[in-house]
Order: C-alpha cells, then sequence, then structure tokens
C-alpha cells in the first residue's frame, strides 16, 4: 500500500495488490473520517493501523464512495465506525453483497477473513454535511460509473475524493455515460487543490481542468464512434479496431488496464445502442453513394 500525506491531516492510500484503488483518511478536530475501504483486508488494515494511532477517542466515519466490491470489501473492519453511503449503494450490497463476498472468497483465502457490512447512514436526497469542528466534509451524490456514486469534498482544504466517475479511464459498464459527464461538469464548479479519483493518481490544482476534460471527450468519442459503428451495421467483434488510444487515453493508464476497460465500455454501449441505431438501410445507401458519384 502507497501512503501519500497530501496534507497536514489529510491521506491518500493506493493498493499495490489491486488497480491502484484509492482510499482517503480525513482527521478533523472532532473526528476521523474514512473514504473507503482497500480490496485486500491487508492493505485495509494498514488504514486501521493508521486510524488507530492518531484518533485518541474522536469518533471514527467510514464513507463507501460506492457499493463495488473493491471499495468495501474492507468495510467489516471498521466495527466501531458509522458507516455512511448513498441509500443506493445500500440497496446494491444488499441485493449483491452476500454473493459477491462468496464469490470473492472461493477465489482467494485472502477473502475468507471478511463479511458483509452495511452502512447505518444513507444519503437520499441533497447533501450531507458532516461538521467535525475545524472540518466540513460535503458528502453529495456522484452518479455515472454507478448510480450510487458519492463524492466528498473537504472544503476547508478543497480536496475532492470523487469515488470511480473520475479514474485515469472512465469506465460506465455498471454506469451511464450522460450522468459521468453530468458529475464531471458539476465537479467543475468546486475549488479543487487536489483531486483523488477512485483509482490512480491524486491530481493536482492545475491538472484538474484538463483531466476532467479528457475524460468527458473520451466519452463522447466511444459514443460516436459506437454509433458510427452500427450505423454501418459492423458485427460487435469488428470494435476490437477501435483502439483506447485513437480515443484519446494512453494504454498504459491505470497499471495498463485501460485497454481492458476501454474494450468493456465499447461492448457495453455497443449492447445499448444498439436498441435505438438501425444500421442505414443498403438502397438508400447506394442511392447516396450512386448521388455522390454522379457529383463527383
Ligand atoms: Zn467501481
Amino acid at each position: 500500500m502507497q501512503r501519500d500525506r497530501i496534507t497536514d491531516d489529510i491521506y491518500v492510500l493506493t493498493s499495490d495488490l489491486y488497480a491502484q484503488v484509492n482510499a482517503g483518511v480525513v482527521f478533523a478536530s472532532d473526528g476521523v473520517v474514512v473514504i473507503d475501504t482497500l480490496p485486500f483486508p491487508d492493505e485495509t488494515r494498514e488504514i486501521i493501523a493508521l486510524v488507530e494511532k492518531e484518533a485518541e477517542g474522536r469518533p471514527i466515519y467510514l464513507v463507501l464512495t460506492h457499493y463495488h466490491t473493491d471499495h468495501t470489501f474492507g468495510a467489516c473492519l471498521f466495527p466501531n465506525a458509522i458507516a455512511i453511503a448513498h441509500t443506493l449503494c445500500r440497496k446494491r450490497l444488499e441485493e449483491h453483497g452476500e454473493q459477491a463476498l462468496q464469490a470473492a472468497k472461493a477465489q482467494d483465502p485472502a477473502f475468507a477473513p471478511l463479511s458483509l457490512r452495511l452502512p447505518e447512514v444513507v444519503v437520499k436526497e441533497g447533501d450531507l454535511l458532516l461538521r467535525l469542528g475545524n472540518k466540513t466534509l460535503q458528502l453529495f451524490h456522484a452518479p455515472g460509473h454507478s448510480p450510487d456514486g458519492l463524492a466528498v469534498y473537504v472544503r476547508e482544504d478543497r480536496i475532492l475524493f470523487t469515488g470511480d466517475v473520475m479514474m485515469p479511464i472512465p469506465y460506465i459498464v455498471d454506469g451511464d455515460v450522460g450522468q459521468t459527464i453530468a458529475t464531471l461538469q458539476r465537479f467543475r464548479e468546486l475549488q479543487i487543490e487536489t483531486m483523488v479519483p477512485g483509482h490512480g493518481e491524486p491530481i493536482l490544482r492545475g491538472e484538474v481542468p484538463d483531466a476532467i476534460q479528457a475524460n468527458i471527450n473520451y466519452l463522447n468519442t466511444i459514443v460516436r464512434e459506437v454509433r458510427r459503428y452500427l450505423q454501418q451495421g459492423k458485427p460487435r467483434e469488428a470494435l476490437r479496431e477501435l483502439d483506447v488510444e485513437s480515443c484519446g487515453i494512453p494504454r498504459i493508464a491505470l497499471n495498463g488496464l485501460a485497454p481492458q476497460l476501454h474494450h468493456r465500455n465499447l461492448l457495453a454501449l455497443y449492447q445499448r445502442l444498439s436498441a435505438e441505431i438501425q444500421p442505414a438501410p443498403r438502397a438508400r445507401a447506394t442511392k447516396t453513394s450512386s448521388r455522390s458519384s454522379r457529383a463527383s
């Protein structure tokens, strides 16, 4: 696990074991807030060691940015924390959490100590403010990567923990392109010193606008390209031609996971858009081409 102290009392903890997942810890005068856990229990225990060493009796809160297992598996290791999430996160954990946990345990004994932990406090509408003495944490709905996204903005320090709606490559297989773009636009309204994405390196103030724009551009590009493939009647296998770099994201992004996530994005979009887009009829295509050949 990498430990990055981004201010005097705010840490980012990054997994070495899986996809550069980020967790955060905010030490406020009246409480300690842990934002997400790491996928493997041993790494989450390192967060617990940091928190216990410094908490000095302050109450501990655990905010879950969304229900995906790589961010929530460690929640049960914080039995004394008050766990907070969006209401849709709790619902999804209730519906899928146990099954996902059993599947992980069957794959890897490292997950054996874990059990399902549901958040006690849910955010349903509007923002939730955690006023903890010298720090105010604003929790707000940030859907797009998944419907239940919850972002955390530390007002005094202007630090934004985005959850997975911001990543080195947007990932919308369980989410929605329009919602992702809308959430990223909302982030633009905040003054941000450091943006901590759900995966990958923190983004510093001067780089934030470009990083947001790059992700919006990527999403617009893949929607446009997949539409074009569908209009041309190309099969889904043809999406292999559509390289991640040609859509504006480096192949090496997210430790080289980018091409794989990109391809899954394309397949998901193809599936969704195929309901609304029919290939251009052949007769019309012929007419158009004969007209254009006459004109040339
Ligand atoms: Zn996720």
